[in-house]
C-alpha cells in the first residue's frame, strides 16, 4: 500500500521524498487501516456476551452517538450523529454495544443509506424487537470541501422497522425524543439529493 501512496504523491505533483512527506504513505496505510477496520470486526462478537433477557418492553433509545466513515464514491469522509432506538421482546443488548456497532459499519466505505439500513438490520436480526428505528445526521466532506451546491446541509437518513415503521405514534415519540438538531431537514428529500451530489461527480 505504501508504494501505491507514493505513487499517488508522485501522480499529484508532489515529491515524495521531501522531509514533509516521506513518512505519509506508512501514516495514510496505518489510518487508512483504521478507519476501514470495520471490515475485520464481527458483529457476533462484538455483541456475544452483551444480550441479555429482560422483561421490559418500552422504548430503549441510545442517541447522539458520534460516528465517522468514508464516503465510498469519493473516499472522503462523512460524520455526524447517530441516533438508535428499538423496543425489546424479550432481548436487549448492553449499551455500550451500540457505539461498537455504529462503529463497525462506519468504518468501512459506505454510503449514508446502507450504512443506515445495516446497523438497524443487524440489532433486529439479532434480537428480534417489536421495531428499530435508525436515523444519522451528517456532513458530507465531498459535497462541503468540493463546493458542491448545498455546502452547510446535513444529511439525513432513517431506516425504520418493524413497529417504527407501522405505528405512527411510536414513529413520531422516537423522532420527539431525538428531537433532531436545527437546520437538518427530513429524510427523504435529503438522502436522495446527498447521493445524487454524490454520484454524479
Ligand atoms: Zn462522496
Amino acid at each position: 500500500m505504501q508504494a501505491l501512496i507514493r505513487q499517488l504523491l508522485a501522480e499529484l505533483g508532489e515529491d515524495p521524498s521531501r522531509e514533509g512527506l516521506v513518512n505519509t504513505p506508512q501514516r495514510v496505510e496505518k489510518s487508512l487501516k483504521f478507519l476501514t477496520s470495520g471490515y475485520q470486526a464481527n458483529v457476533e462478537e462484538v455483541l456475544n456476551g452483551a444480550l441479555f433477557t429482560v422483561d421490559y418492553n418500552e422504548m430503549v433509545i441510545v442517541k447522539d452517538v458520534d460516528f465517522y466513515s468514508l464516503c465510498e464514491h469519493h473516499l472522503l469522509p462523512f460524520f455526524g450523529k447517530c441516533h438508535v432506538a428499538y423496543i425489546p421482546t424479550n432481548k436487549v443488548i448492553g449499551l455500550s454495544k451500540i457505539p461498537r456497532l455504529v462503529d463497525v459499519f462506519s468504518r468501512r466505505l459506505q454510503v449514508q443509506e446502507r450504512l443506515t439500513n445495516q446497523i438497524a438490520n443487524t440489532i433486529l436480526d439479532t434480537i428480534q424487537p417489536m421495531g428499530v428505528a435508525v436515523v444519522m445526521e451528517a456532513t458530507h466532506l465531498c459535497m462541503s470541501m468540493r463546493g458542491v451546491e448545498k455546502q452547510n446541509s446535513v444529511a439525513v437518513t432513517s431506516a425504520m422497522l418493524g413497529t417504527f415503521r407501522s405505528n405512527p405514534k411510536t414513529r413520531s415519540e422516537f423522532l420527539e425524543l431525538i428531537k433532531l438538531r436545527a437546520g437538518a431537514t427530513s429524510a427523504p428529500e435529503m438522502s436522495a439529493s446527498v447521493r445524487l451530489a454524490c454520484i454524479t461527480d
